[in-house]
């Protein structure tokens, strides 16, 4: 019986892709960010993601919010030229909520790459970093982008000011569909605040696409450029981007209880193993 609904959902769900494709699909890059994402879906980056996600609304559940973390400078700047907390539900204009969520996002994208939760020093290693800068002035090819990362008061000023084209929002609506289509089964309230995310980091993408293309409209094409800027963000190699300096810890092996003190460029996982095989841990500063 299993296979047989198995077999319904794949077939539904070739039935919703090609229904996308035959109306999107002679569109320059359409079939690019299809084959990207199916590549993320079939190996388990989304699935890994969605975990992460549930733990972490579990964890925010039961502990006390942690006061020695650190603020989010570009939220501070953005609510600094006027930005406002979201108004509406289906609302896909800039608020307060589009650069929370692109730092949440980061976050859960760090502990993915990590492969383990994250400590305090990861959460201060990342944000203290330019890649929320780096991203929002470089998009997908925030990796290579060496222009000014300084995201001044009319960058701020500018994402106020850029709208939605029609077209490009029904495709953002059709899209982002097919793809939660894709990676949930359920569609839970933990599902549907995970996708919300996504649509926010995906807005705010989107919004930064048409400034640096000198345009106050988003068209599909700068959608598209959300997609793969998303995309890029989900296979980041973090360990050259986060700012090491806040490892100020010692790792210590767990067999000879060898310690060693951190340097300065120098991250807990930049040591595999002890000089004597045994494995280590790392040890943040009070
Ligand atoms: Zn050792």
């Amino acid at each position: 019986m299993l296979g047989s609904e198995n077999e319904n959902e794949v077939n539904e769900l070739k039935i919703r892709y090609n229904e996308f494709y035959t109306e999107f699909g002679h569109i320059y890059e359409v079939s690019r960010v299809l084959r990207k994402f199916r590549y993320l879906w079939e190996e388990k980056y989304w699935e890994t993601l969605f975990k992460l996600y549930e733990n972490s609304m579990k964890s925010l559940n039961t502990q006390k919010s942690d006061e020695n973390l650190p603020e989010n400078i570009v939220l501070i700047k953005a609510i600094e030229n006027g930005i406002q907390p979201k108004k509406e539900r289906n609302d896909f204009s800039i608020s307060h909520e589009s650069f929370i969520s692109l730092y949440h996002f980061f976050e859960k994208v760090y502990s993915l790459y990590l492969g383990r939760n994250l400590i305090n020093d990861d959460i201060w290693a990342l944000n203290e970093s330019d890649l929320v800068e780096r991203v929002l002035g470089g998009l997908d090819r925030f990796d290579v982008f060496r222009g000014n990362l300084f995201l001044d008061d009319e960058f701020f000023q500018l994402l106020q000011k850029v709208s939605w084209e029609e077209e490009a929002k029904d495709f953002f609506v059709k899209f982002h569909t097919l793809l939660i289509y894709f990676l949930f089964e359920n569609h839970g309230k933990t599902e549907l605040t995970f996708s919300k995310e996504i649509i926010n980091v995906l807005v705010l993408l989107s919004h930064s696409s048409a400034i640096l293309s000198d345009n106050f409209k988003i068209n599909i094409h700068h959608v598209l450029k959300s997609y793969l800027t998303l995309f890029r963000i989900i296979q980041t190699e973090f360990s050259v981007f986060v700012n090491k300096k806040y490892y100020e810890g010692y790792i210590v092996c767990k067999n000879c209880d060898e310690s060693y003190r951190l340097l300065e460029n120098e991250a807990p996982y930049d040591f595999s193993r002890c000089s004597c095989g045994g494995d280590l841990k790392y040890i943040s500063l009070p």
